[in-house]
């Protein structure tokens, strides 16, 4: 195990520059996997891919436990019943597509970009014209694991190496680490959507309510706060949650109010944080280490969202079935270990 651990400079480089760009990363979302010798190596579940170099973020896994393919009829296994384990870390979640996809380098993400431009209804006309020449394959929503391995494999091709999930992310494959990183920022920079110009809040105002509620606090970063301030940003917050990350870090629906006045005490056992319509965001004692980072991508990627254009969000059932599931509970828990 160990010396292969040792072989994957390359891979911990670029697990880490990934995880340090926020336009790529949030929270603990994302990983890369390395196949060696037969063997694959993978992000474990809970670790945080900025964090490759100052922890073990990896485990060893043999890709041929999580999927079977006979003469092209391919299998999603489930890994629970069949992966090697390292210490107490588990594979990540999406261990199935990284062990599936037939490349040695497998970088998945979740760009700001990306997930802005898979809500939008118009997605293909616009997708079609910019990724033209490139191999790649749109990926309906599907939840992430054994089910979202399932949906690649169905489309699954060798030449493909671009896999853009709905409402979720990409993922890019390759021989080398260098060309898996090209590849991922080629399509990212060419589905680029404009920022729009955003209604800023009052910060002044917001610092006035915040220090009238007990255990409230504001976000570090401004942008936060176009969620409540910029009327089209709060028309889609309303919505739905739009990444599977966004429904289980930040719920379904936030809790929106228009009046301060409010049992406070009791909104916060329910709820890490309020969007005050017309003004911004504030955010409750027991909001956790990530919320920020989840916040802050959601303001980035309504940001680019053109006003009044149709978007898809998480139904409600794809949302709650985000929630209640055992291996994101698995991978909150992690989150808490690393917050103590
Ligand atoms: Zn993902």
């Amino acid at each position: 195990m160990i010396h292969r651990l040792q072989n994957i400079s390359e891979l911990i480089e670029v697990s880490s520059r990934m995880g340090s760009d926020i336009n790529l990363i949030q929270a603990t979302g994302g990983n890369t996997s390395i196949k060696i010798d037969g063997y694959m190596i993978v992000k474990a579940s809970g670790k945080h891919l900025a964090n490759a170099f100052s922890e073990n973020i990896f485990v060893e896994t043999n890709p041929q436990d999580y999927y079977y393919n006979k003469n092209g009829d391919i299998k999603i296994i489930n890994p629970k019943k069949s992966s090697i384990r390292e210490g107490d870390l588990k594979p990540s979640i999406e261990c199935n597509f990284h062990a599936l996809l037939p490349k040695k380098i497998i970088l998945h993400s979740h760009p700001i970009e990306i997930m802005a431009h898979t809500m939008l209804n118009s997605f293909h006309s616009k997708a079609d014209l910019a990724l033209k020449g490139m191999n790649w394959k749109y990926i309906n929503y599907a939840k992430p694991g054994e089910a979202l391995a399932m949906e690649i494999a169905k489309s699954m091709k060798v030449d493909n190496n671009i896999y853009i999930l709905a409402n979720h992310g990409l993922i890019v494959c390759a021989d080398t680490v260098k060309e898996a990183e090209r590849l991922q920022s080629n399509v990212i920079n060419k589905l680029k959507l404009n920022r729009r110009v955003l209604k800023d809040c009052e910060l002044e105002s917001l610092e006035n309510i915040v220090e009238s509620i007990p255990d409230a606090y504001l976000p570090n970063n401004k942008i936060i706060h176009t969620l409540g301030s910029d009327e089209w940003s709060l028309e889609l917050a309303r919505k739905s949650a739009y990444s599977p990350d966004h429904a289980v870090f930040c719920g379904i629906y936030p809790l929106i109010i228009k009046d301060i006045n409010q049992d406070w005490k009791r909104l916060m056992q329910g709820h890490t944080y309020a969007i005050i319509e017309g003004k911004g965001v504030i955010l409750f004692e027991n909001s956790g280490k990530y919320l920020e980072d989840m916040l802050l991508a959601q303001a980035e990627v309504f940001a680019r969202i053109p006003v009044e254009e149709s978007v898809t969000t998480l139904s409600i059932n794809q949302c709650k079935d985000l929630v209640n599931w055992e291996a994101e509970k698995y991978r909150k828990k992690m989150l808490e270990k690393l917050v103590k």
